[in-house]
């Protein structure tokens, strides 16, 4: 009897420990691939702004990658070094920053461009959102990269009626990262200046509900869905994320400011490609300049006729 209760005793123990592991290996795995976050959202915001330099270069760009949600460690990586590297080209300033608290009126009033890169989560508190929607309202501008329109933002209606104007879905799986052929459309447009036609580009490629050119965003390029798998398939769960008209890049004129969202850059080589450091360059252009809002290209023809399973047929193009 009592042989028989130490060897349980002993299984009881080896369970537990296996079981441990497991947990233990997990919850690395979790915070390896950058999604503590979103198992534990959370709500921290910062109080004590950064210091910014006082000679700091003007034209100036913020760079923002707070991520109260899913972390692209290796996106934030990669943007950040591409930003610092267009920012010396350019001769603009630049200060990169996690802290939320410089999302005030004074420290805002230093630049003219503030870049989302990979941002995810609620990141800033009530009264540092409605600083910078003052900020952009009266002449700012903001750019917004890949995860800055996942459905990890929606606490922040403004933010999402006036930037991404999309319900983000999901993103492709299996594979995860797919090359597919991005369309360039309204080609007079600054933003596009340089661009090819089409570009072909490997990516996660992420889907909304509904294009956002319904509601009224100047759509700049579009992913052509019979170019990859859009798809989101995960063991026996399969998601179709065709939307027929899927816009990847767009810009919006938000009161005297302006926005830019581009879908690109979950992994470090998507900054690596020349194609899209010239977006970057060209949309921070075109977001620091004092140039009207809206650019209305002639003729202008972001006007869509027709939506189908097929594409888009925008007319004029
Ligand atoms: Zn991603």
């Amino acid at each position: 009897m009592a042989m028989r209760r130490g060897l349980l005793s002993k299984i009881l123990k080896v369970v537990l420990l296996l079981a441990l592991t497991f947990v233990g290996v997990s919850l690395v795995v979790v915070w390896q691939i950058g999604a503590w976050n979103l198992v534990f959202p959370s709500q921290h915001h910062d109080t004590v702004a950064p210091a910014i330099p006082l000679d700091m270069q003007s034209p100036a760009v913020l760079v923002f990658s707070k991520t109260n949600s899913f972390r692209h460690k290796d996106g934030i990586a990669g943007g950040t070094k591409a930003l610092q590297s267009i920012a010396e080209n350019e001769q603009w300033g630049m200060l990169h920053t996690e802290n939320g608290a410089v999302f005030n009126e004074t420290d805002l009033a230093r630049f003219d461009a503030v870049v989302f890169l990979n941002v995810s989560g609620d990141v800033l508190s009530d009264a540092q959102e409605a600083d910078f929607q003052s900020w952009v309202q009266a002449g700012g501008g903001w750019l917004g990269i890949h995860s800055a329109g996942d459905d990890s933002h929606s606490e922040w209606q403004w933010y999402n009626d006036n930037f991404i104007g999309a319900t983000f879905t999901a993103h492709i799986m299996s594979p995860q990262f797919q090359s597919a052929t991005v369309v360039m459309e309204n080609q007079a447009h600054p933003i596009l200046s340089g661009m090819p036609d089409t570009w072909q580009h490997e990516e996660e490629w992420y889907s909304w509900e509904q294009s956002p050119r319904v509601k009224g965003f100047t759509i700049l390029a579009s992913v052509d869905e019979s170019s990859y798998n859009p798809v989101q398939k995960f063991m026996d769960y399969e998601r179709d994320l065709r939307m027929g008209d899927h816009p990847v890049v767009w810009a919006n004129c938000v009161g005297d400011g302006r926005s830019v969202y581009a879908a690109m850059g979950h992994q470090a080589e998507s900054f690596e490609q020349p194609v899209f450091l010239r977006l970057i360059v060209n949309a921070l252009s075109w977001l620091i300049s004092a140039e009207a809002c809206p650019f209305l290209p002639t003729p202008y023809d972001n006007v869509i006729t027709s939506v189908s399973k097929a594409g888009i047929s925008p007319s004029g193009n």
